[in-house]
């Protein structure tokens, strides 16, 4: 072997790089091998329009991030490393086909204002769920964070039912298993009221009648409500330099353009990596693998390395549907139908209603392109004014959601499919914001097929890295036996999306990954 490293970690996502540093500051030396010519994954920025204007290629909203206790424990570091953060007090709304829309700020009695207006059912189920979620989220940001299985998470189940008793657990386990449609039913009586919280469940794969896909847009939708939203201030690669700038001041090493196409075991102990270079890097105390199931069962490890059922488990891992995305320059604000005020919000929801989540969701299913898909507008610039020049502004659309693979009569794939898609967005943006085409200075469209060759964990443009779904959730994501990080492979590790708790910029698996072989090596000493 050529390098020599306490630790190698795959992959320089935000996991990998959170992994590595936590290493780094134990005393590690450590090794980051990176296969894009830049770090960060699916977290970036740059200026894919027009220069000046400084786009979140993918991820945008940090909160997850600025939740995580990795965060809670660096802030002042990486606000030393350049990292801060603009935070938006109006963090989501919808807009309708009637010129009308719904927002959501943090100001709870404007929000309830709104919803009143239209109808006090609606206002009055808004204040339960809210309540609701005073009630339960303690309980299930504390398990999200916590490795599965593990004392912490134990104990979160255990403090839940001692403080709720049994009817408050019946509550919980009720929300666990709905989906959304199931969730905004119960509470809120019209369909825009219900459309502020259902299509949060798509920007994972939980269409509407997903068991188990209420979750995720209850925390979001309410979370969101209490804290506002929140970016990186100049843009999301100012995070990445943070944590890099980080890792370098604690003597790591990044290498980036250096894909891992194996990992060494030995005697069922991994001990290194190979690299597409042909080089051999040894890893003596841990290799920490920031990919997917599908590619560590299917490249990066040989037959012999997994037994036979967590290999199966592995490979017929699934991925939920594409996203597209849709970054513009603008030389205005958005000129929506429903007043200016919504230029205001970071993000915009236009799918427009629960049933026509249901109906994009049944196409993307079944390999159609969705005619009318939910489009989430991001207006980035209008929380971070720094991200374009004066008069300028920046906006990104995620079409959601989207089979992997076109359905198209050439042969193109998503090369020939994604211009006129692209138009077919355009016209449904238009409709609800009248004139934007004629403001629009620059575009660049990233198909689902751009995503994963951008970052090739977003395996068919999915953001999340594997469906959401309870079959791969929990305990068992990425497979049972493997939530906790540990592989059936001795000294190897795996992280990132695929993993509890899943995708988003959540920081848990890197970090609790890293805090893990630490423990384990202190006792082996
Ligand atoms: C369009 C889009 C929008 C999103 N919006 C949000 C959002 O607003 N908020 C949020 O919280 N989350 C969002 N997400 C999800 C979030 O960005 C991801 O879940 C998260 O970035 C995953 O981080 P990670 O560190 O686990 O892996 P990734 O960021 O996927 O990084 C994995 C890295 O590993 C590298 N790699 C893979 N295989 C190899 C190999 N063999 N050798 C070397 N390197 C390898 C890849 O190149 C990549 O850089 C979004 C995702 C997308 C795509």
């Amino acid at each position: 072997m050529t390098g020599r490293y306490d630790a190698v970690v795959i992959g320089a996502g935000h996991n990998g790089l959170v992994a590595a540093l936590t290493l780094a500051e134990a005393g590690y030396r450590v090794l980051v091998a990176e296969a894009a010519d830049q770090p960060g994954g699916a977290l970036r920025s740059a200026e894919l329009t027009q220069p000046g204007y400084v786009h979140d290629v993918f991820a945008t909203n940090l909160n997850l991030f600025l939740g995580s206790a990795f965060y809670a424990s660096h802030a002042g570091a990486l606000e030393h490393h350049g990292f801060t953060v603009a935070a938006s007090a109006r963090p989501y709304a919808s807009a309708f086909p009637d010129g009308t829309a719904l927002g959501v700020t943090t100001d709870r009695d404007e929000t309830l204002a709104e919803l009143e207006a239209a109808s006090p059912r609606d206002a009055a189920g808004w204040r339960e769920l809210d309540a609701l979620f005073e009630r339960l989220s303690p309980v299930l940001f504390r398990a999200y964070a916590a490795r599965a299985p593990s004392w912490e998470l134990a104990r979160a189940g255990l403090e839940a039912f001692k403080s709720a008793r049994t009817s408050g657990m019946v509550t919980l386990g009720r929300l666990l298993l709905s989906s959304s449609r199931e969730l905004v039913d119960e509470y809120l009586e019209t369909d825009k009221a219900k459309a502020l919280i259902a299509p949060w469940g798509l920007h994972l794969d939980f269409g509407p009648d997903v068991a188990g896909g209420a979750v995720f847009p209850f925390l979001e939708a309410f979370a969101d409500q209490h804290g506002g939203m929140a970016v990186a201030k100049g843009g999301a690669s100012t995070l990445v330099r943070a944590l890099v700038g980080m890792l370098q001041e604690h003597g790591g090493e990044l290498r980036t353009s250096t894909r891992v196409t194996r990992v060494v075991v030995r005697d069922g102990r991994a001990v290194g990596v190979e690299l597409d270079t042909g080089e051999r890097v040894s890893a003596d105390r841990a290799v920490v693998a920031g990919v997917t199931p599908t590619a560590l069962a299917g490249e990066l490890l040989g037959q012999a390395d997994l037994p036979g059922p967590i290999r199966r488990a592995l490979s017929g891992y699934r991925y939920g549907p594409g996203t597209m995305m849709l970054h513009m320059s603008l030389s205005a604000p958005v000129p929506w139908a429903a007043g200016e005020r919504l230029a205001s919000f970071a993000y915009v929801h236009l799918a427009p209603y629960v049933d026509d989540l249901a109906r994009a969701y049944a196409d993307a299913l079944a390999g159609r392109l969705p005619a009318e898909p939910l489009l989430v507008v991001g207006q980035t610039s209008a929380v971070d004014p720094t991200r374009a020049p004066d008069g300028g502004h920046t906006l990104w659309v995620q079409v959601r959601p989207l089979p992997a693979t076109p359905p198209t009569r050439r042969r193109g794939g998503w090369a020939d499919a994604a211009p006129r898609y692209a138009e077919r967005v355009m016209q449904k943006l238009e409709r609800y914001a009248p004139g934007i085409g004629e403001i629009v200075t620059g575009m660049a469209v990233l198909s689902p097929a751009d995503l994963e060759r951008e970052d090739a964990n977003l395996v068919g443009g999915d953001s999340v890295s594997g469906s959401m779904h309870l079959r791969q959730n929990f305990l068992l994501r990425p497979a049972w036996g493997m939530s906790g990080y540990r592989t059936p492979v001795r000294d190897l590790w795996m992280i990132g999306a695929a993993t509890w708790p899943g995708g988003g910029l959540n920081a848990v698996s890197g970090y609790q990954a890293a805090q893990h072989i630490l423990r384990r090596r202190r006792r082996a000493w």
